[in-house]
């Protein structure tokens, strides 16, 4: 079967940066390898760098953000625990499903799609809750939320993030702005493959986690052996056969941002998500998210009256190889979404969608 190139402008995946890609042809290593071993080091060690954190607990879990997810609240939530969950978006939505199955009581602070976490609300909806949880980049919406606030006042609560679209895309300091738990993923912003969940979590929350929580695959105080964080003698016990490959491929991705730099690299998706952006108000389209809060990386545009939006994305996937997202949840027929991530937050990326979606709409 021949497979097409294209250019993956949508919610993620984006195309991969070409080293993570030609990673996958390396020789494959056994995942207990000293080579691998060294290999999976340092690549906890570049993650620490894109999370902003010097948590010892920074690893690639073997599974897609969604698993981040799931480790995050499995690990922390204690039956009958308070969660506020800040929603603003799909992902906020399915953060309290999750927090939910794991024994929580669910307090959402509901927000209208478009707009980013209003701070206060959620600060002051719970006297004090065990956790309070928020997405950074509302990819269903193209929001971005402040972090760093909910941080500054969130008391004894835990403050858990969702950095899965933020994180090597825009500025993130998990340190510095109170992130006790966060996950994240690697087929958005990292530039590489679906398939690796990257998850940091600092020394408080990890000393309130549930002991024996109700996921063996994804229960913290297992994987801690394995990964061989903080373990320093390197005592690794088999607990999963780590996906090699795709460790290597993120090693590759995570190199190739570091080498850039992550200023640079931030500064990069800012300067597409604008040009992008100023390109569909020219053109006479609305853009959805506030204004302020829109996100570099994910852009949501609504489809102009009386154009199926089904019909222009099948004739831009057919015609121009060019994938772009439908909107999420209510807004799936009203709104598209376009992504900028990794490789693709440049100016030749926005260059193509906008001669495209001329050709297309005309
Ligand atoms: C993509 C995404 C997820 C889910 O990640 P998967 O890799 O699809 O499991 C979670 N949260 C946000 C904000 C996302 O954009």
């Amino acid at each position: 079967m021949e497979i097409p190139h294209r250019h993956l402008f949508g919610p993620g995946p984006t195309n991969p940066y070409p080293g993570a890609t030609a990673a996958f042809a390396d020789p494959l290593l056994g995942h207990l390898d000293p080579v691998f071993l060294e290999l999976m080091d340092e690549t906890c060690a570049m993650l620490r760098q894109v999370w902003g954190t010097d948590n010892a607990r920074t690893i690639p879990l073997s599974a897609t953000g969604s698993a981040g997810m799931e480790a995050a609240f499995v690990n922390t939530v204690h039956e009958g625990d308070v969660v506020v969950v800040a929603v603003n978006g799909l992902f906020g939505q399915r953060m309290c499903d999750v927090a939910a199955r794991c024994g929580a009581e669910v307090v959402p602070v509901e927000h209208e799609w478009g707009q980013p976490v209003d701070v206060d609300r959620v600060l002051s909806a719970q006297p004090s809750p065990a956790i309070i949880a928020a997405v950074h980049a509302e990819t269903s919406t193209g929001v971005r939320s402040d972090i760093a606030a909910l941080g500054a006042d969130k008391g004894d609560a835990l403050l858990l993030v969702d950095a899965v679209t933020s994180i090597a895309g825009i500025e993130l300091r998990a340190d510095d702005w109170g992130i006790d738990v966060g996950y994240a993923g690697t087929q958005k912003c990292i530039g590489v493959a679906p398939g690796l969940a990257p998850f940091t979590i600092n020394d408080r929350a990890f000393e309130r986690r549930v002991e024996k929580p109700r996921s063996w695959y994804l229960d913290l105080g297992l994987l801690g052996g394995y990964v061989g964080e903080a373990s320093g003698s390197g005592g690794r016990t088999y607990h999963h056969t780590a996906p090699t490959a795709m460790v290597a491929s993120l090693h590759a991705g995570l190199a190739r941002i570091l080498d850039e730099g992550l200023p640079a690299v931030w500064e990069r998706h800012a300067a597409a998500g604008k040009l992008l952006q100023d390109g569909l108000e020219e053109r006479g389209l609305e853009l959805f998210a506030a204004e302020g809060h829109r996100l570099p990386e994910l852009t949501t545009v609504k489809v102009p009256d009386g154009v199926d939006s089904a019909t222009v994305r099948k004739a831009l996937l057919e015609k121009h190889s060019i994938e772009i997202g439908a909107g999420a949840g209510a807004y799936a027929s009203s709104v598209w979404r376009i992504g900028l991530m990794g490789p693709n937050a440049t100016p030749e990326s926005v260059e193509l969608i906008l001669a495209a979606l001329d050709d297309v709409l005309a």
